[in-house]
């Protein structure tokens, strides 16, 4: 079937929860992808950073062939032995004691919840039932009900209520609002270091630093997730190393699973993940054995500071090129190899610049209004960076004419 006969299809027998580019990959490797007739188009959106290490890394892809042949499942009524080399590289890579693995991003958003939430009770001393967290407007932590009964977007919120309580929502940027919201009864701050969804918002210089002050101060959990920011993104193995941060829990997901399969983890002290004991959560898949060999190579190739380096400086290479697109630009946003465009809306909305981007080659994605971000694969190549901002320079100059 070609394109149209694939698109028609998949419209007709799938809910309508996404509105794709009318584009259907059927190869891809590196950070270019091949349509069904044979087309190649650059990723630059790298599954919202899940492919932080390209389409088909030869050693993440070697990882889990060899791992598929031998082991793939057993859930963890058992022990498997790629296990403890998983949870210790992983918690190694954080700094921190214990991991606790998931599957899906939500999944982990939602454990770092329960574990702060039971942390509250048991440590802080909070009384039952009483305990909040505060979040931040913008948020984009995942859809199940309890994650987006704390958004702030209507899109993602209306009409999936009613929702759990314990949430406060304060505004993102601003220390001092954090503090406010603050009271005895509060047992994390919740927080993106770089809010991706929102459109790559990066916060005041000093801002993670002084939310990490104000939870030291007030026995509040900063929890951090960095499921889009974290690993290699922004030219630091975290977003929260470029202020050197160290949040009590770190919540990582999408590039944690290398393209390949959904990994997810929370990782943090013994002190806060011993509060959770058998049988109080837990996850089918979570921690099986081709995740762990996956999510193994990603760690070996953290390990070696190549990615965090390429994302540093091809980073500022694109960011200098994108400052000099001139009009038509309203704003750029983002740090390392992430970069949100406020495009002038009369040129269009982010839609139609992302669809003049794909008939050139370049794979977008539009947020609210009229941004699109770039978050190519890591292993992008300076040529082909260069190449992508040339197509969206012709876009804007095609746009304004
Ligand atoms: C993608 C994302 C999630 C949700 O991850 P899923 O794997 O889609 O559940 C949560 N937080 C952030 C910051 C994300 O970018």
């Amino acid at each position: 079937m070609n394109s149209e006969e694939l698109i028609r299809l998949s419209e007709s027998r799938s809910a309508h929860n996404y509105h794709p580019l009318p584009v259907v990959i059927s190869s891809a490797e590196g950070a270019w992808v091949t349509d069904v007739e044979g087309k190649r188009y650059l990723d630059c959106l790298a599954g919202y950073s899940s492919l932080n290490f390209g389409h088909s890394n030869p050693e993440i892809l070697t990882a889990a062939r060899e791992q598929l042949d031998r082991l793939t499942l057993t859930s963890r009524a058992f022990y498997h032995d790629r296990f403890a080399e998983f949870v210790t590289g992983l918690s190694e890579l954080c700094g921190k004691d214990m991991v606790l693995p998931m599957n899906t991003g939500a999944e982990a958003v939602e454990t770092a919840i329960k574990v702060a939430r039971k942390w509250g009770y048991e440590v802080k001393g909070v009384a039952p039932g009483q305990a909040n967290i505060v979040v931040m407007e913008d948020n984009f932590h995942g859809r199940t009900t309890t994650i987006v009964g704390f958004s702030t977007d209507p899109e993602s919120r209306d009409g999936f209520g009613p929702f759990s309580p314990g949430f406060r929502v304060v505004k993102y940027g601003s220390a001092e609002a954090v503090r406010e919201a603050i009271d005895e009864n509060t047992v994390a701050v919740l927080l993106e270091p770089i809010q991706g969804e929102a459109g790559v918002l990066v916060p005041p210089d000093g801002y993670l630093a002084a939310v990490r002050e104000i939870c030291t101060d007030n026995n509040v959990l900063m929890v951090a997730d960095e499921i889009q920011s974290g690993l290699g993104r922004t030219g630091e193995t975290f977003a929260c190393d470029h202020e050197r941060v160290v949040p009590d829990l770190y919540v990582l997901g999408k590039a944690l699973g290398g393209g390949v399969v959904p990994v997810s983890a929370v990782v943090a002290d013994a002190d806060v993940m011993g509060v959770i004991g058998p049988g109080q959560h837990g996850s089918t898949f979570g921690g099986n054995p081709l995740a762990c060999a996956v999510g193994d190579a990603v760690i070996g190739l953290l390990r070696t500071g190549e990615y965090q380096a390429r994302a540093r400086e091809l980073g500022a290479f694109l960011h200098a090129r994108l400052a000099d697109l001139g009009p038509g630009v309203v704003a750029v946003r983002g740090r390392g190899l992430w970069a949100g465009i406020d495009i002038d809306p009369s040129l269009g909305t982010g839609r139609q610049i992302s669809e003049a981007l794909m008939r050139r080659g370049v794979l977008v994605k539009d947020t609210h209004g009229s941004t699109i971000r770039l978050a190519p694969p890591l292993v992008v190549s300076r040529d082909d960076l260069d190449w992508a901002v040339d197509q969206l320079s012709a876009v804007l100059r095609e746009a304004r004419a």
